[in-house]
């Protein structure tokens, strides 16, 4: 019984009114779906004012990254302690458009994720293969690799509390979903993984959420597979329409 968390990744986009306007929508589009967790990352200049539109409603307000480091000289950077100071609930880590176009190795991931986790908030811990991966059979191997890396050093009794999203790269953004067959298939994988690198239990526990072109139109089949948990929207979150349809599908 994991509860379903709908994420939007709004990525590099918005301006501050725009922002306001979209969590204004989802809000309300939150409150009538209350079963279903929803978390919107705005880009971090506009975290508070998005929180202040999200206050008293419930959706969570999250961010896109964060610097593992307390205080200090890290010219611009943002910290776990700032991130909470504003009101952010979750943080994205690890997303691939990271990973790929700032180097971001699965060391600084787990980095992250200690600072995260000590910082009391909700990390959504993203891997997935490339094309090249898949055609090459190697999608296991590599979000193994991905996910051992990542969850590096992480306390057994905190474990539950993470949120794992799955987005194969080569769905992101580009209008190819997987097929929800595909999906499951990795997600189950992940779950059995995570069961031997913790416990059955607390595997069970973990939301592992789809990412990926994710469209009011595929949602409800890749939300109804038992190991999908939620979905981490892009591009379809920018959509006021589209992400409440995204939600009441969840
Ligand atoms: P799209 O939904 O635009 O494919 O992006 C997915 C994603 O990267 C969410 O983090």
């Amino acid at each position: 019984t994991r509860r379903t968390i709908i994420a939007g990744n709004w990525k590099m986009n918005t301006r501050a009114d725009g922002a306001a306007e979209l969590a204004k929508a989802v809000a309300d589009a939150a409150g009538q779906t209350p079963a279903v967790e929803v978390a919107v990352c705005p880009p971090s200049v506009y975290l508070s004012r998005v929180g202040e539109v999200l206050a008293g409603s419930n959706v969570g307000l999250g961010a896109q990254n964060l610097y593992a480091a307390e205080d200090g000289a890290y010219t611009g950077e943002v910290n776990a302690a700032m991130l909470s100071d504003v009101g952010c609930r979750y943080v994205i880590l690890g997303h691939s458009e990271r990973r790929a176009l700032l180097g971001e190795t699965d060391q600084q991931v787990s980095e992250k994720l200690a600072a995260a986790l000590a910082g009391n908030l909700v990390p959504i811990v993203c891997v997935g293969e490339t094309l090249e991966d898949r055609e090459a059979n190697r999608t296991e191997a590599v979000v193994e690799t991905q996910i051992r890396g990542s969850l590096a050093g992480l306390d057994e009794t905190r474990a539950a509390g993470v949120v794992v999203a799955y987005e194969p790269v080569w769905a992101i953004g580009t209008g190819k979903t997987a097929t929800p067959e595909q999906a499951e298939e990795v997600h189950a994988f992940i779950r059995k993984l995570l069961a031997e690198l913790f416990t059955a239990e607390i595997a069970d526990q973990i939301r592992i959420q789809y990412g990926g072109s994710v469209k009011p139109g595929n949602a409800n089949e890749l939300l109804g597979q038992p190991n999908i948990d939620g979905a981490l929207v892009g591009g379809a979150s920018l959509k006021a329409d589209d992400f409440q349809a995204i939600i009441k599908a969840g």
